[in-house]
């Protein structure tokens, strides 16, 4: 009995890092909202925007002016992303809202997508990823490093996505996670008939852009796989905000906001459903790029377009206090997602990467 007892306190001793034993968070899971600006996510619609859009012959802005105009900006965000708003943000913490002295940016000088998915990952601006091609870099990720740490198996970590570039950012190596994106087949030994028939749809639902999916049928893929799988960290890309953007669609990219929104409440209908993740899960949404201001500048992004940095990112899970935008001030970056990421699991930022940003501050109770 009393070799027994040994034995058990021996066995904890072991399996725990010391300071991991406060932490509740068990899962986290990493949402990215392709090119989405602060303006729409603190402000709502953006008149000057939204001005310039009436002008334009197949716009149908004035549907989107009756869902979502208010005169003021804090009721126009509440209209464009209600769940948002009234849930996710006081249960966790936003930074990135510069009227309440808090910024967020990118590191890296491209202000464009791949970029700023390696920042995030890997903790620190890499300046060979300098272009949107498939190729992988040597960095590690928080997502293969949290993977190796803590001897998960594959089904573990995983990264879904519309874009079919995901996969290369989300681990310096090939076949250490499971990955989904753009038009491709699961992988078989992870799938499931409703995957399967949810991946036939999306090859045939056709987008705007060729090398991007449909973020609605990638996110059911997603919720699928968090059900049957379980992993303890989950990236979910979604990216056709910055195709509406692109071409110029403010009426679309409001109405796709919206329609995220909704996603985003499923997503956390779902976690809190959960035994496995309910009180248990961190989730974590951001974006990879700001974008330009004003009527024209605001559906382009890169390091010729002024404002392109400005970024924000909301966290909600047990280990963060509910501040809501009062968040510590001062400028945090794109860099700290991944030490935040590798700290909600118990794990050494400073072991996981020497040039990674830090902690984003307060986010981990007791943590600054
Ligand atoms: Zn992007």
């Amino acid at each position: 009995m009393r070799g027994f007892t040994v034995k058990l306190i021996l066995c904890l001793l072991v399996s725990a890092p010391s300071h991991a034993a406060d932490l509740r968070t068990r899962n986290v899971i990493l949402v990215t909202l392709d090119g989405v600006r602060t303006q729409e996510v603190f402000s709502g619609m953006d008149p000057d925007v939204a001005a310039r859009s009436a002008e334009q012959v197949y716009s149908e802005i004035e549907t989107g002016r009756e869902r979502y105009w208010a005169e003021s900006p804090l009721e126009r965000r509440k209209l464009l992303m209600p769940f948002f708003w009234g849930t996710l943000v006081p249960s966790g913490m936003l930074f990135g809202d510069t009227t309440n002295g808090s910024e967020m940016l990118v590191r890296n000088s491209f202000k464009f997508s791949s970029p700023g998915y390696a920042e995030m990952l890997t903790g620190e601006a890499l300046p060979e990823v300098n272009d949107n091609v498939a190729r992988r870099f040597p960095a590690i990720t928080a997502l293969e490093y949290v993977r190796t740490k803590l001897e998960l198996p594959k089904s573990a970590v995983a990264q879904i996505g519309s874009w079919d570039i995901f996969e290369f950012l989300a681990a310096s190596k090939d076949d250490v996670l499971v990955t989904n994106g753009g038009y491709a087949a699961f992988p078989a030994e992870f799938s499931t008939p409703e995957i399967d028939r949810l991946v036939e749809l999306r090859r045939n639902v056709m987008q705007l852009w060729e090398e991007s999916s449909n973020d609605t049928i990638t996110y059911y893929i997603a919720r699928e796989y968090l059900r049957e799988h379980e992993p303890r960290l989950l990236w979910l890309g979604m990216s056709q905000s910055d195709d509406w953007a692109h071409a110029d669609r403010y009426d679309r990219l409001l109405d796709y906001l919206h329609l995220t929104d909704r996603l985003l409440q499923d997503l956390w209908t779902t976690i809190e459903a959960h035994p496995l993740y309910r009180g248990r899960t961190t989730l974590i949404v951001t974006t990879d790029h700001g974008r330009g201001l004003g009527p024209v500048d605001w559906a382009e992004h890169d390091e010729n377009i002024p404002c392109s940095e400005y970024i924000w990112l909301a966290i909600i899970g047990p280990d963060t206090p509910p501040l809501g935008t009062k968040v510590p001030a001062g400028t945090v970056y794109q860099a700290d997602i991944a030490a935040t990421i590798v700290a909600l699991f118990g794990l050494s930022p400073a072991e996981f990467s020497a040039n990674a940003g830090p902690v984003l501050p307060g986010v981990i109770s007791g943590n600054q």
